[in-house]
């Protein structure tokens, strides 16, 4: 599988025209809206990726010129780095949306969209659905995994460069399985500090999944479950399907978004369940195409597909925001779900799951 890529990257260095010609004889696969994976015309590189320490200064360079934005350490890292909250609260008494990223290290272009609506929400680029909503966001909760600031090896990881992208905590161990027990610190931050201190009604927790998930026939740019433990209030699972239909209607209607039916279990260990339980709160799991590295084959993928991926989650965060924020989410219609297709994998999908 390396191969294609030493010739992408001599075809690349001879500039524009060369590329130009890669592009051409493309097969349909890799039409847009499906994305190029990177064994097809795309490179997994890492270098293009916001560092931890480029977050933060992100984060403190925007809560300084933001009036509207408060930005909190909730929390340690294992390794010791200093988790944070963004927070949008101008009135209590108004709902409040949380947005949760990179529980899972290695699924990147969700915090990268995250502070691309963050960026948006500073300039008014968004609106005014600060008037309505409150907004929440924790990005980069597994700031160690996203470094490959681990105590396990990652040389078998695929992303070319220093710096390895990995699913687990320093410890090895996948914080989304983590949320009855809490046990580790990134876990702790976020359930001592966010979920119990602030009233929340709606959560959508951001993930990627591996490249070759479909329905339809057609690869998906990401996919959406809600809450399927039965311990969830029923009430609690239709509002959480109306935050899915919101997801679904402004997404899948862009002509790049595709999206399926994410085929999850009932473990409260996981956080779309284990949180819409504990808390009563709404929760929508977003799987977007393809993690940032990986060991496997198929998994990760070629950084030309960032883009529409990062556009995805700005339009995923800002479309829920609003309809939060005008109160149009009473209305979304969650017949949809009845007949989305649960998405199905084409052979080499080795994508660990949610
Ligand atoms: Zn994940």
């Amino acid at each position: 599988m390396r191969k294609p890529l030493a010739t992408f990257r001599t075809l690349a260095a001879a500039g524009a025209l060369a590329l130009a010609v890669v592009a051409a004889p493309l097969p349909a696969a890799y039409a847009v809206g499906e994305g190029p994976n990177y064994d097809g015309n795309g490179q997994i590189t890492t270098s293009h990726l916001a560092t931890y320490d480029q977050m933060v200064s992100f984060l403190k360079d925007h809560d300084a010129r933001q009036s509207a934005m408060e930005l909190e350490v909730i929390g340690q890292t294992v390794k010791g780095r200093d988790i944070h909250l963004v927070k949008y609260m101008t009135d209590p008494a108004k709902p409040t949306i949380l947005y949760l990223t990179q529980q899972h290290g290695n699924e990147q272009l969700t915090t990268e969209g995250a502070m691309e609506f963050i960026r948006h929400l500073g300039t008014g680029k968004s609106g005014s659905i600060l008037d309505g909503v409150n907004v929440l966001v924790v990005p980069m909760l597994n700031a160690d995994g996203a470094m490959g600031d681990v105590n396990f090896p990652l040389d078998d990881y695929l992303a070319k460069g220093d710096r390895h992208l990995t699913r687990y905590n320093a410890e090895e161990v996948d914080l989304n399985r983590d949320h009855v027990d809490k046990i580790q610190p990134e876990t702790q931050a976020l359930h001592n500090n966010v979920m119990q201190k602030y009233r929340i009604d709606y959560m959508i927790d951001l993930h990627h999944q591996g490249t070759r998930s479909e329905r339809d026939g057609k690869l998906v740019s990401g996919s959406i479950l809600y809450p399927t433990t039965p311990n969830a209030d029923p009430a609690v699972v239709e509002k959480s399907k109306q935050l899915g239909a919101v997801v679904f209607d402004n997404v899948d209607s862009t002509g790049w978004g595709h999206l399926g039916k994410y085929a999850g279990g009932s473990a409260e260990t996981i956080s779309r369940n284990g949180i819409a339980v504990e808390y009563g709160i709404a929760t929508l799991l977003f799987e977007m195409r393809g993690m940032s590295d990986h060991f496997a084959d198929g998994v990760a993928l070629g950084a030309r597909s960032n883009g529409y991926l990062i556009k995805q989650t700005v339009t995923t965060l800002t479309s829920t925001a609003a309809a939060i924020a005008d109160g149009s989410i009473a209305d979304a219609d969650t017949s949809f779900w009845d007949t989305l297709a649960t998405q199905t994998s084409r052979p080499g999908e080795e994508a660990d799951g949610e």
